[in-house]
């Protein structure tokens, strides 16, 4: 299907709410039968049947489909924010005694569920360097079911080779899924290389605009189907009709979004990866980038997303660097509108709390859909005050 069908029509069948050109939200929690029948009939087919809001709502449905063609899958279930997404999609394939391999700097939430909350329920896990795939294959056990992966992920972006990570999780029995949030589903389909659950922080850029949070899991019907009447009934993070509603307007501009990030974030990190007070660029679709032939071999784009390393010696210089620039909010999270900076140095010098891991040099900065000389000069200026 044509990504401006997916985008524009999919799922909008108008001739049911008054030809409507925009979707209705249909904010109600209940819907009646007409007869026992009835009633019985839509009980064998809850996931596709209106009985009940917490099961399938029909403006829900809409953006369902339209992220299950996004992703080439069969089906979509949406959530109430990336991490239940992902608790979801984990909890749907895991019991008491199975262990779980993840890439090892996955987002921070991924991360704790399998470090800190999941091991409470007997579920081990390895945290693996993923980089190479016979560094995953070394860390497989009998017990062994889930391969998680991120690509790129969003912080430093190291990549996975998502056809091999695939094939190996099969000839082991494992089920691999993905967190897709960085490329979206017009970068990088993985359900292509044979990936089976696609993730997604919905809150980034279906969504897009800063003001919904939310996620989904895309897969085969039988995955879906397992984590509707299990995970998603019983647990319950579903989205608003009206907070769907919001994310199918999103979803209108997400090619168009897509990119002028890209190719914004792409010309400010080619500058960048030139002035002498940046000692590197991390960006996938950067020559320089080590993994730059697999970004090219199995993503189209890279979106906005990209950190830089500051050529300084001290953290108090990061700092100048961030409160000079004019034109960036301060923040995390990404994915929206307007332009962001992250900058390391915010994860140092808490009480209580170990420094990151990271350097105090890392800032990430997110380009969004402005001017990308305005974002520049603005730049470029800041690295001039940073001592
Ligand atoms: C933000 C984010 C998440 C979590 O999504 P929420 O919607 O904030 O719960 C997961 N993965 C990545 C890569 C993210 O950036």
């Amino acid at each position: 299907m044509h990504l401006s069908d997916i985008l524009f029509h999919l799922g909008e069948d108008r001739s049911k709410y008054f030809n409507a050109v925009a979707p209705p939200i249909i904010q109600s929690s209940n819907f009646a039968f007409d007869s026992i029948d009835q009633f019985r009939s839509m009980l064998q087919h809850e996931m596709e049947s209106h009985i009940y809001t917490r099961g399938n709502n029909p403006t829900v449905e809409i953006l369902r489909k339209k992220i299950s063609a996004l992703e080439k899958a069969e089906d979509t279930l949406v959530f109430s924010s990336g991490s239940a997404a992902i608790s979801m999609a984990l909890l749907s394939q895991i019991q008491s005694g199975d262990h779980v391999i993840c890439v090892s700097s996955p987002y921070t939430w991924t991360k704790l569920i399998l470090q800190d909350y999941l091991p409470r329920f007997g579920v081990s896990h390895t945290f693996v360097d993923a980089r190479e795939v016979t560094e995953i294959e070394a860390c497989i056990q009998d017990n062994s079911k889930v391969l998680f992966l991120e690509s790129p992920n969003s912080m430093t972006f190291e990549l996975q080779d998502l056809s091999a990570c695939a094939k190996l999780a099969k000839q082991h029995g494992l089920i691999t899924m993905i967190d897709n949030s960085y490329s979206s589903p017009i970068y990088q389909n993985p359900i292509e290389h044979g990936i089976d659950l696609v993730i997604h922080s919905g809150t980034k850029y279906l969504n897009g605009h800063s003001d919904v949070v939310m996620g989904t899991v895309s897969g085969k019907k039988e995955h879906i189907e397992r984590i509707f009447h299990a995970e998603y009934m019983t647990l319950g993070a579903i989205i608003s009709p009206n907070d769907a509603a919001l994310a199918i307007r999103g979803l209108r501009t997400l090619e168009l979004r897509l990119q002028r990030s890209h190719e914004s974030a792409l010309k400010i990190a080619e500058q960048l990866d030139q002035h002498p007070k940046v000692k590197q660029v991390l960006h996938p679709f950067l020559p320089s980038f080590p993994q730059h032939a697999l970004a090219l071999r199995q993503m189209r784009g890279a979106g906005g997303l990209f950190s830089i390393h500051l050529d300084i010696e001290r953290i108090e210089q990061a700092e100048a660097f961030v409160h000079a620039l004019k034109h960036f909010t301060m923040a995390v999270s990404w994915g929206g509108h307007e332009s962001l900076v992250l900058p390391t140095a915010a994860f140092y010098k808490i009480k209580g709390r170990d420094n990151s891991p990271l350097p105090f040099t890392l800032v990430r900065l997110y380009i969004g859909l402005e001017d990308p000389d305005w974002l520049l000069e603005d730049l470029l200026q800041a690295l001039e005050k940073m001592g």
